[in-house]
């Protein structure tokens, strides 16, 4: 399997570490909101790469942290507390809204198909190992005591810059308007590993620690769990794009130094989803949840094929006309694997192989969906039978989960209530009695409404009604009563 490294920025061949595990690390959610579909993309284009490896034969642990401390709205340490915020926001307490937020997050992962990574672990359960690590950078002089903070000190560093040929002057640009520049620090990119001097009032999560009651910085979170489950080294850490910088920079820079050799050897980043005016983010514009898609009257499972419709190196666009297009593309599909007979014919398995490989190619190639997506088409018009396709629909749906197997034998067994309904029409009289007269005139209606005459069965109706019969449509019939 080929995979595009952040790291060399080159599509490399996929070879873990360990032949027995492959040990996977994915930045998990801050849990002060629910998270909006962007940030859902990178956890659907994760998920493939989790279910694709398994698919493919890999023992996986994947391990991902919730930040439930930490908390920062920019990418540089300053900024606002965003787990008060929201608790402030809702008049509850930082650890009601992480919670409350967790469980939004992996409700929504489960209407997305995104099954939950093997270690899922709150931030706040590690305190003791981000202490540990920042410890020994004291003592190796990584890390510098500063203005009641520790900080990492970037100037160590034979290389900072890891994901990109960002220059001092980038950086600049990138600086929030409003932000003051934190007077502590001796380089520039230095980022705090521990604070006791909250910029925040109230900081409601403390700690003692070996520099004084605080809590952790946002950055050795990721390094701390990572190295609690996954031990010193990692195959694949993905992420967001954001993520990048600073945040995959420093946990490389903080981890290194620690470890004292390389740490991580494949790095993942899902590009943006944006809206047609730009990256789509919580405080811009319309805030868009699952749960908007869905009182919108949108199928999630709609919504992740057409994540899978794009690669997820390219930044993709959001607009409401390319979400129709895809619920209805994701309605057509189900309606045609719906339209094939179970147990029609053996599996032919050169068939099942021959479709299998397009699949496999398309795949291995740095995770190209979208035409993964095509290959599950291929199945649709390929000559053979029909246990052979829905046995490669179910195969590649344990990876692209789009839940098409059990969407269809639904929708197959409605329509084949439909039909049955359509046969057999009864009438029954809540009495018990039989009447000829008031039977035909009942059948007549239901004739009336099935050509569509609702006017003729509406008089019908009427004129039961003025002989003293109430009539009532029940499943498959009618039901009449006199009155
Ligand atoms: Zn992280």
């Amino acid at each position: 399997m080929k995979l595009y490294n952040s790291l060399t920025r080159k599509r490399e061949d996929f070879v873990p570490n360990h032949p027995e595990i492959v040990k996977m690390y994915t930045c998990g959610p801050t849990v002060y909101h629910y998270a909006h579909i962007g940030n859902l993309r990178s956890y659907i284009m994760e998920d493939i790469l989790d279910r694709y490896l398994r698919y493919s034969g890999y023992n996986l642990k994947r391990v991902m942290n919730i930040t439930d401390v930490g908390h920062l709205t920019s990418d540089a340490d300053e900024g606002e507390d965003k787990m008060l915020k929201g608790a402030q926001r809702e008049h509850k307490s930082v650890m009601e809204i992480a919670k409350f937020y967790t469980d939004a997050f992996f409700s929504d992962c489960a209407k997305l198909g995104i099954r939950t990574p093997d270690v899922v672990e709150p931030a706040t359960n590690c305190i003791d190992d981000y202490i540990r690590i920042i410890s020994k950078l004291m003592d190796t002089g990584y890390a510098y005591f500063a203005g009641g903070n520790v900080y990492f000190d970037t100037s160590k560093l034979e290389r900072y810059y890891v994901f990109n040929d960002f220059s001092a002057e980038d950086l600049d640009v990138g600086v929030r308007e409003g932000v003051e520049e934190d007077t502590n620090k001796r380089n520039k990119n230095d980022f705090v590993l521990w604070f006791t001097k909250s910029k925040f009032e109230d900081q409601a999560l403390k700690w003692d620690s070996p520099w004084g009651v605080g809590y952790p910085g946002w950055h050795i979170e990721c390094s701390g769990i990572s190295m609690k489950h996954l031990g010193e080294d990692l195959d694949i850490h993905c992420g967001g794009i954001d993520n990048a910088f600073p945040h995959h920079t420093n946990e490389i820079a903080q981890s290194e130094s620690y470890l004292g050799h390389k740490w991580c050897n494949y790095w993942m980043h899902v590009l943006h989803l944006n809206t047609k005016g730009g990256k789509m983010s919580k405080s811009k514009g319309e805030f868009l949840t699952v749960s908007l898609l869905e009182q919108k009257g949108y199928d999630p499972r709609a919504y992740r094929l057409f994540c899978l419709q794009s690669h997820y190196r390219k930044i993709l666009v959001f607009d409401w006309e390319n979400l129709d297009n895809a619920q209805l593309a994701y309605s057509k599909l189900i309606a045609r694997i719906a339209a094939l007979k179970p147990g029609d014919g053996e599996l032919d398995q050169a068939a099942f192989d021959a479709l299998k490989k397009r699949f496999t190619d398309a795949l291995d190639n740095d995770l190209n969906t979208s035409l993964a997506v095509t290959a599950l088409y291929d199945v649709l018009k390929y000559q053979t039978n029909d246990a052979t396709k829905l046995a490669a629909i179910a195969d590649f749906d344990s990876v692209l989960s789009l839940d098409l197997i059990a969407r269809a034998d639904k929708k197959r067994e409605e329509l084949k209530k439909q039909t049955v309904t359509a046969g057999e029409f009864t009438i029954v009289s809540e009495s018990g009695e039989s009447d000829a007269e008031v039977e035909a005139k009942i059948r007549a209606r239901q004739d009336a409404k099935k050509a569509k005459n609702y006017a003729e069965a509406d008089r019908i109706r009427d004129e039961l009604k003025a002989a003293g019969i109430e009539v009532t449509d029940i499943p498959h019939g009618a039901k009449w009563k006199r009155i």
